[in-house]
């Protein structure tokens, strides 16, 4: 396909399904290639956007703007990132250059902000508010609309616009620089003619002052140290000289300046450690053979590595991404969280040094910019990084990994894209011909019923590695605490024999875990005597309680009902709404054992760029005796000490009103039962639970993970839930909750006569719309339908059906979004 050399198509970073048209001026022609940037105007504003490679449409739009800058010379996407960025727009029905934005770093955009000066002045006196925007101009020129509009709340748009169309504000549109730039910084080094050390002892005698010959001889002597080009900074430093003498040295022409390029890194300042070398047990040794033999063929395929927690799964990568290095392939390893898992990123860094670079969200802007510039640039083979590395610009990919695959951090919620990493790493791999493997202890429903069916190839580890130096590490046992016959005394939530427990571990001098999981904490009521919670009749989820109402709902279906009263099993007047926080439960513990040092990590307490490693780094060390925390202290630790993990409520995650809600809580208790008993001594893992016989406690006490998931996935088949399913939730929200309401009932029904008109449309089932689980956020009301389609050849593709009703349904009124999420996370 050829398109005409003077039209270029644009993916804007917008929530719009199409692309759009622009006229290449001539003197653009050259420079202008898919996935350069471009600075377009658009509306009245102006954008920076994707070149793509898209034919124009036809007939063409007219008039056709022009395109204004072409902000690269090599393009900032490669062919095979636009591919798969497009595939994404397409999979997850949104915007491709929303998906662009995705996969580029952040502070790029040239800007364009609209400033207000001030105009004529008021022939005729203004109205109280005009005079007050009047004056706040006269002070502030050069004011955005968006910093006036914060000092005066009722400075609506209308306002301005009689003020602007009067004469007696001026509106101008001005253009700023992109928010992040490359740094520099000035090194020194001598003039040509005094490189050599003659020249220079030549000059060393002609010069005056002492203090001019101080720098002279500070720079030789950095040079034989072999810093030929100190910065600025450290030349002045080390020749305790100031800026002026540097500056009559530079104007004699002994010295020059240059400028250089600032690589800012997360990771200069840390020391590379060494290696130890692991011989593989058999379980390994077949794993890394079979994932091999991909590699070497550079075929295409995924494998789902099944491995319980010490396995030595990341050892498997380790020694995959090796072959994949031989070959002069590259590697992406995803990992849930980066602040939780530093100790991944120094395993691979004992391998692979310098060849491995970090991308994530809580580095700076600039060390992003300059990391996925060095990316680009291929200067690091290897990236390790949470779900957004998937998009990292390397080229001649091998292998990806994605460790834990079973996380929902993997899932983006907002905004768009609302991918979820794990599938697009698979299909990333399928573009390339690389290996894609996905590791877990509790894999996916999804990614286990792939590896069944063989779309996947299932590797297992069922042994846990024989740490060097120890015996090796068994699977610790794991208790239940029924709190149903043990009354919990003034609220203190640590019944006696989790105390027991905890005092004996202070005792020894060994260490503890406690979670306190409130993950998505959702209003779900629990009978303090027995463990009853209200389920949807229909659904097999919790019911949350709505206060107002006094009513129960469900956020799938719409079922409502009377808050019941009485407990329905036991019948006590005891439902109480559950989960206590972190806080509480530091405080019982401070109360029980005031000499224990506590540690309590949550989103109060890891609030700073490396507050997580601080925290952990002080456990590492023994500096505490007890880590408390929500769900952060499961994830990725090796703390050999530690010897007792406790869950103070096992059952918060099974009340969630999700359709994973076990499956979620066995993964969470999986994974943080694997914190304990790691090198020598045994581990113990404690349950406090009011549902003792629940199943997923039933498999969690034998590490059953096969049996659990034959029984969810019946279970799954049966209600047509994913994986047996395709699900979609498309939000509508506004400011008007009667209209949300009405709005998203117009577009199911839009919707269903779109699926109406296509073949196996009746395969596909809409519910709702309810109000969502949080259903006012931000003052928006927001409703949600669900749609369900199942998996299975002759039901139709559900994407481009959604993509239909979307583009086809009438402009929505201003303040009002529908917005959809493929494979939703939770709802
Ligand atoms: P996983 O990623 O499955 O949790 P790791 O790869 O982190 O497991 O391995 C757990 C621990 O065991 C690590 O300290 C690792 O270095 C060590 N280990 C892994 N494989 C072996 C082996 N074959 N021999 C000795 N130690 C091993
Ligand atoms: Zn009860
Ligand atoms: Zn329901």
């Amino acid at each position: 396909m050829t398109a005409p050399p003077d039209i270029v198509q644009v993916a804007l970073p917008l929530p719009l399904l199409q692309v759009f048209s622009y006229r290449v001026p001539p003197e653009w022609r050259e420079a202008v290639r898919p996935g350069c940037r471009v600075l377009v105007p658009f509306g009245r504003r102006h954008l920076t956007g994707v070149v793509v490679p898209e034919l124009p449409p036809d007939p063409l739009p007219s008039p056709l703007k022009p395109i204004l800058d072409v902000l690269d010379d090599t393009p900032a996407l490669t062919d095979e990132l636009l591919r798969l960025t497009r595939w994404m727009a397409d999979y997850y029905v949104c915007g491709w250059g929303e998906v662009i934005r995705a996969a580029l770093p952040p502070g790029l955009e040239i800007e364009s902000r609209r400033r207000l000066y001030p105009g004529h002045p008021p022939a005729e006196p203004p109205g109280e508010r005009a005079a007050a925007v009047l004056r706040f101009v006269a002070e502030h020129p050069g004011t955005t609309i968006r910093r006036l509009r914060q000092e005066l709340r009722f400075a609506s748009y209308a306002l301005l616009h009689r003020l602007v169309a009067r004469g007696w504000l001026q509106l101008e549109e001005s253009l700023e620089a992109p928010r992040v730039q490359i740094k520099k910084e000035q090194h020194v080094r001598f003039a040509p003619a005094y490189r050599t050390p003659a020249a220079q002892e030549a000059v060393l005698e002609k010069l005056r002052g002492a203090r001019q010959r101080a720098l002279v001889t500070a720079l030789q002597a950095l040079r034989l140290e072999g810093v030929a080009e100190p910065t600025r900074a450290e030349l002045l430093a080390r020749a305790d000289a100031s800026p002026a003498t540097l500056r009559r040295l530079v104007e004699l022409g002994v010295l020059e300046l240059v400028e250089k390029e600032v690589i800012r890194s997360p990771l200069e300042a840390e020391p590379v450690p060494k290696a130890a070398p692991v011989t593989f047990h058999p379980e390994q040794q077949a794993a890394l053979d079979r994932i091999t033999e991909a590699i070497e063929a550079r075929r295409f395929e995924t494998f789902l590595l099944h491995g319980v927690t010490g396995s030595g799964k990341t050892e498997v990568y380790i020694a995959a991404l090796k072959r994949v290095r031989a070959q002069g392939r590259t590697g992406i390893i995803l990992v849930p969280e980066i602040a939780l898992t530093p100790q991944t990123v120094r395993r691979f860094r004992a391998h692979f040094g310098d060849e491995v670079a970090v991308l994530h969200s809580r580095m700076s802007d600039g060390e992003r910019y300059d990391t996925w510039r060095q990316l680009r640039a291929g200067r690091y083979p290897i990236v390790i990084g949470p779900r957004s590395a998937v998009l990292a610009p390397l080229e001649n990919l091998g292998l990806i990994v994605v460790d834990e695959e079973h996380e929902r951090s993997y899932k983006q919620f907002d905004p768009a894209p609302r991918y979820h990493a794990r599938d697009v790493a698979v299909y990333r791999a399928y573009l390339n011909g690389a290996v894609c493997v996905l590791g877990s202890a509790t894999p996916s429903l999804e990614s286990y019923l792939n590896a069944r069916s063989g779309k996947y190839t299932l590797l297992e580890m069922r042994r846990r590695a024989p740490a060097v130096g120890h015996t090796p590490a068994r699977l610790p046992s794991v208790r239940l605490v029924d709190l149903r016959h043990t009354r919990l005394v003034n609220g203190n939530p640590l019944a006696p024999p989790l105390a027991r427990a905890i005092a004996q571990r202070l005792e020894r001098g060994e260490q503890v875990i406690l979670l306190q999981n409130r993950r998505g904490f959702a209003p779900v009521l629990e009978c303090a005597e027995c463990g009853w919670s209200p389920h949807c009749p229909h659904c097999s989820v919790t019911l949350t309680y709505h206060k107002v109402q006094h009513q129960l709902r469900c956020h799938y279906c719409g079922y409502a009902t009377r808050h019941p009263g009485t407990c329905r099993q036991c019948g006590a007047a005891a439902l109480e709404p559950l989960g206590i926080g972190t806080q509480r439960v530091e405080e019982a513990l401070r109360a029980l054992f005031p000499e224990a040092r506590v540690l309590r990590m949550d989103l109060d307490t890891t609030r700073g760029r490396r507050a997580h490693h601080r925290l952990l780094d002080r456990f590492a060390r023994g500096e505490a005796d007890i880590l408390l925390g929500t769900q952060m202290v499961a994830k990725g630790l090796d703390f050999p000490r530690v010897t007792l993990v406790g869950v103070v409520n096992a059952d918060t995650g099974l009340l969630l009103p999700d359709f994973r809600a076990d499956e979620h809580t066995f993964q969470l208790l999986m994974q943080v039962a694997g914190r304990a008993g790691r090198a020598d001594r045994p581990g113990e893992v404690l349950l406090q639970t009011r549902n003792p016989d629940h199943r997923v406690f039933r498999y969690l006490l034998r590490h059953d993970y096969a049996g659990l998931a034959r029984e969810l996935l019946a279970e799954r088949h049966q209600l047509g839930y994913p994986p047996y399913a395709r699900l979609a939730v498309l939000e509508c929200s506004g400011p008007d909750e009667a209209r949300v309401a009405e709005l998203a009932r117009s577009w199911t029904e839009h919707f269903q006569q779109v699926c109406h008109q296509h073949a196996g449309g009746h395969l596909i089932d809409t519910l709702g719309p309810t109000p969502a689980l949080h259903e006012r956020l931000k003052g928006r009301y927001r409703y949600h339908v669900l749609v369900k389609v199942p998996r299975r050849t002759g039901a139709p593709p559900l994407q481009p059906l959604l993509r239909q009703a979307l583009e086809t349904f009438p402009p929505l009124p201003r303040a009002y979004r529908l917005t959809l999420d493929i494979d939703p996370a939770g709802l």
